[in-house]
């Protein structure tokens, strides 16, 4: 089934000029960007888009990280590109991604892991609509 999820490039893999590189792995595998924008990530929205990590030790690091500098957010569309990108970014900690994955490739911590991608068809369309309202 035809499906879409949200992807934004973290401040580290701004840092890093990793947007082509990523936007280039997308394309050649096949699928499809249907939005893309810069767009300084709100307090208010990062924590909207983590919510469910709310209380962890880690929460209010992440919100620091992903409101430090501008990142870049996509929107994917293809039959099953929820998985399909969770298993291109690789797992979750850079130093046990896969290499090949990007962040496998590019990340070698938990917290500067590159880059962000929904973990299913629901999430994608609660965070597509934090980040793209316009598309709604
Ligand atoms: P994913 O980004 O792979 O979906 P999670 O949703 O579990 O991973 O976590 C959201 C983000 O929070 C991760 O991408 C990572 O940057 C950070 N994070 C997750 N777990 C940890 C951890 N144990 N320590 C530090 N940061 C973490
Ligand atoms: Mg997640």
């Amino acid at each position: 089934m035809v499906e879409q999820t949200l992807v934004f490039i973290k401040p580290d893999g701004m840092a890093k000029r990793l947007v082509g590189q990523i936007v280039g792995r997308y394309e050649e595998k096949g699928l499809n960007l249907v939005a893309i924008k810069r767009v300084e990530i709100t307090r208010e929205m990062a924590e909207r888009h983590y919510a469910e990590h709310a209380g962890k030790t880690f929460f209010e690091g992440i919100i620091a990280s992903v409101t430090a500098s501008p990142v870049v957010a996509m929107v994917w569309e293809a039959p099953d590109v929820v998985a399909i990108i969770r298993l291109m970014n690789g797992a979750t900690n850079g130093a046990v991604a896969q290499p090949g994955t990007i962040r496998g490739d590019y990340a070698a911590n938990f917290t500067d892991n590159v880059v962000h991608a929904s973990d299913s068809p629901e999430s994608a369309r609660r965070e597509i609509s934090n980040f793209f309202p316009e598309l709604g």
